[in-house]
Formats: C-alpha cells, sequence, structure tokens
C-alpha cells in the first residue's frame, strides 16, 4: 500500500512547483517549504516511531521524493538528506541519547549536514586531513571542509575526521556530531562558514566552505562505528548508500517531470500544420525517455527496498551504486530531451526545462561521481580490491588505507 505522505506530497508539489523560480533567482534556502515538509511529518518520516518519526520505508521516502522533485529538486534534496543521509547513520550506530538528540532536531525542520569532502580529498576521501584530538572528555576539531551540502543552514552536522588519540597517534575515522544555529548565533567557538560556491543548478542550497580551528565536541557525540574506529570509515560510509538511493531518485524525479512536460508540449505545439507530437521523431524520443524513466524507478524501488533485506539499516552498496549511477546519467538526457523538444521556449528561463537542466547536472558528481560508482560496481563484481575507491566492500577487502598502517 502506498504510504499516505505520497499522496501529502503530490498535493504540496504545485505550491513548490510555483515557488522553485524564486529559491533559484535569488539563490534562498526554501524555508517556506521547509515549513511545509515539517507540519506535514514528511521532514524524518523514515525515523522510527518510538523516536516520533513515521516509521516509513525508504520506498516511501522514494515515492515522496519523486513527486516532490518533478516540482523543485531543491525541497527535494531536503527530504533525501531529513530521510536518508546523515540521520541514517545515526540512526544505525548512535547512542539512544544521539538518536534523541538528532531525530528532535530533523522532526522540527532540521536538514543535517554530512561533512567528508575537502578541498584535497574529494573522491580520495580517506586522505581526508581534518583532525579530532582527544582531550580530557571532548574532541578538539581542525580542519576544513568543502561543498558541504546546507552549510550555514543546517544545524546538525556529522563531521567525518581522522581520530587521534590525547598522544596524537591516529585511531582511524570517525563521525561527530556538531550542533550549530547560525540563525540564532548558537555556534560553537571556532566554527566558520567561510565561503559559499555559486553553483550553477540547485541554486537555493547553499554549498558552503566550513573551517573549524581548535573546536571542542563533547566526546559523546562521537559517533562510534560497529566495526571500531580503525575499521569503521566503511561503516560510516553506509549512510552513502542510503543518500546515493535518494540523490537518484531526485535525478529520477526531474526526468520524469520534464517528461510529464514533454508529452503535453508536444501535443499542444503545431508546426507543419499538426501538432509536433504527430512526428515520429519526437514519438520515438518521448518513447525512448518513457522506457529509461521507467528502468531507473524500478533500479531505485529496488536499491530502497534492499535496506530491509540486509539487516535493516543501509540499502545494500551495489544496488545504490548501480541505481544511482544509471538514474543520474539517465535523467541528464533525458532532461535535454524534453528541452530539445520545447525548442526555443526550451532555451528560456520562463520555462521551469531550463532549471530542470542545470538542476539534474550535479547527480554524476556529488555523492560519489559516476567514475566512482563504475569502479565500485565493477570491484563488486570482480571481487578484488580497488584502493582508488572512497568505499570498502567485501570480505577480501581492505576497507580503507590509513596513514596509521
Ligand atoms: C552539489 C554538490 C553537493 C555536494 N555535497 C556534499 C556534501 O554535502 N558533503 C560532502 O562531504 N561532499 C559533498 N560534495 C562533494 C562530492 O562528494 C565530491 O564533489 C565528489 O566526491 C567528487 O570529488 P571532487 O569534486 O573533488 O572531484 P575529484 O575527486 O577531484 O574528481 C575529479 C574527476 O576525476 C574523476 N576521478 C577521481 N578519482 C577517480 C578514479 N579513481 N577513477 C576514475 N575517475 C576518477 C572523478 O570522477 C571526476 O570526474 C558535493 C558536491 C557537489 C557538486
Amino acid at each position: 500500500m502506498t504510504h499516505p505522505l505520497v499522496a501529502v506530497a503530490r498535493e504540496l508539489a504545485p505550491g513548490f512547483a510555483t515557488r522553485a523560480p524564486h529559491w533559484d533567482k535569488t539563490r534562498s534556502y526554501c524555508w517556506q517549504n521547509v515549513q511545509d515538509l515539517t507540519d506535514a511529518g514528511i521532514m524524518g518520516m523514515s525515523i522510527p516511531k518510538a523516536y516520533g518519526g513515521q516509521g516509513a520505508s525508504f520506498l516511501d521516502v522514494a515515492m515522496v521524493v519523486e513527486e516532490i522533485a518533478k516540482a523543485c529538486a531543491l525541497t527535494a534534496r531536503i527530504v533525501v538528506e531529513a530521510n536518508m543521509g546523515g540521520i541514517s547513520a545515526v540512526m544505525a550506530y548512535g547512542t539512544d541519547a544521539q538518536k534523541a538528540f538528532c531525530t528532535e532536531h530533523v522532526l522540527a525542520g532540521d536538514k543535517p549536514a554530512i561533512c567528508i569532502t575537502e578541498p584535497d580529498a574529494g573522491s580520495a576521501a580517506t586522505e581526508m586531513r581534518t583532525t579530532a584530538r582527544k582531550q580530557g572528555n571532548s574532541y578538539v576539531l581542525n580542519g576544513t571542509k568543502h561543498w558541504i551540502t546546507g552549510g550555514g543552514v543546517s544545524k546538525l552536522h556529522l563531521v567525518f575526521a581522522r581520530v587521534l588519540d590525547e598522544h596524537g597517534t591516529e585511531q582511524g575515522i570517525g563521525g561527530f556530531i556538531l550542533f550549530a544555529d547560525h540563525a540564532s548565533r548558537n555556534v560553537p567557538d571556532g566554527f566558520k562558514v567561510v565561503g559559499r560556491e555559486r553553483t550553477m543548478g540547485l541554486c537555493g542550497m547553499p554549498e558552503a566552505e566550513l573551517r573549524f580551528e581548535d573546536v571542542e565536541i563533547d566526546a559523546s557525540m562521537l559517533l562510534m562505528p560497529p566495526s571500531g574506529l580503525k575499521r569503521g570509515f566503511a561503516d560510516l560510509m553506509n549512510a552513502y548508500n542510503s543518500q546515493r538511493v535518494g540523490a537518484g531518485t531526485v535525478a529520477l524525479g526531474l526526468a520524469a517531470g520534464a517528461l510529464e512536460r514533454a508529452t503535453r508540449y508536444v501535443l499542444e505545439r503545431e508546426q507543419f500544420g499538426r501538432p509536433i507530437a504527430e512526428f515520429q521523431g519526437l514519438q520515438w524520443m518521448l518513447a525512448d525517455m518513457d522506457t529509461q524513466v521507467h528502468a531507473a524507478r524500478l533500479m531505485l524501488h529496488d536499491a530502497a527496498r534492499s535496506r530491509g533485506t540486509n539487516g535493516g539499516q543501509f540499502p545494500e552498496m551495489t544496488q545504490a551504486a548501480r541505481a544511482k549511477l544509471f538514474a543520474s546519467e539517465m535523467a541528464i538526457k533525458v532532461v535535454s530531451d524534453a528541452l530539445q523538444m520545447f525548442g526555443a521556449r526550451g532555451y528560456s528561463d520562463g520555462e521551469p526545462l531550463e532549471r530542470m537542466y542545470r538542476d539534474v547536472r550535479m547527480f554524476t558528481i556529488g555523492g560519489g561521481t559516476a567514475q566512482i560508482l563504475r569502479t565500485q560496481i565493477a570491484g563488486s563484481l570482480l571481487g578484488i580490491k580497488t584502493p582508488q575507491t572512497r568505499d570498502g566492500y567485501g570480505p577480501n577487502a581492505d576497507r580503507m588505507r590509513f596513514a596509521a598502517e
């Protein structure tokens, strides 16, 4: 049975579509939409009922995300990160206190930020330099994170850092839950948002550079991976298996929305004395678009469902990688083809496809590039060690490289 929030998402979508050009043009965060999502119970809908959420499955979330992404990809990304991003790692590995702390904020409308990438550590995430050094009952965080989605608007941050003991000896990579509320100036000393990228698409979302200078975090805010710190990076990166299903679904929604627009337009627009829908060249384009959208949806739903069969915490890694890879590349092509069918009108910012074309381009980059996902899928197929990837897999693979080893 379809989750009731899917119908709610459909009801909210027209308002999101109307407001989407505003967030895009003003590069502002869609607080009004976040309020709607919070009121509807979509923020944190995947959080278990025991923590105040709806206990929705990732398949339910994916169906909601697709409906919203058809209208506004920016808003759909927020739904992903409030259900399938860093919060999924907290719900899987966190202490009761960490879960209670994070769920309270997400259910009140916060979209947690996940902070891994650094200026010199992109695909090679394990080359991160940010450190967290133990000092009594705290850790002291130093380093710079870049391209952090929601930097400056998110209150919760899951910051990945090299954990050092009191003597400075590396213990592995851990995730730290850091709270900062910029609106009320409740920000830990030494934590600064030092810049924001001017992105090509998804312009309402800050992609920020964050700096940590001797930021003190209580030791209770270390999210301990089940394999321990030394081999814990792969555990923490499991959050990306969730996030990839979500990101792929935003791309799917953009493609499905573009296809709907194109299908309507070709029936209305006339050239050579008839609707352009009568030209077989366009009919076959539409048929290919529809087939690709459908295939991506099946792959993403399959990956979302795999969360229920691998211990219930995260989608299976290779299924998530495959689905995101296919959906992101498919969506770029489908949105581009839809824009083509609009002719010059598609090239104008009076037509949402112009924005959708810019928005969709990100999905083969953020959250693991198409190249890294291919490398990971191939590694899983071959069962060999692929030291050039950021993710661990399989029983024989060294799951991360350590400076200490
Ligand atoms: C809009 C957006 C939002 C983002 N949000 C976040 C966020 O919230 N948190 C966060 O931590 N990060 C975030 N990122 C960063 C994102 O995860 C990185 O951009 C991504 O991992 C790639 O790193 P890079 O950009 O440094 O590219 P690089 O790693 O420098 O790669 C450059 C090119 O080389 C290719 N390449 C690299 N290594 C290999 C290899 N082994 N084999 C084949 N090809 C390779 C890549 O595929 C790419 O084409 C975001 C990025 C974007 C664009």
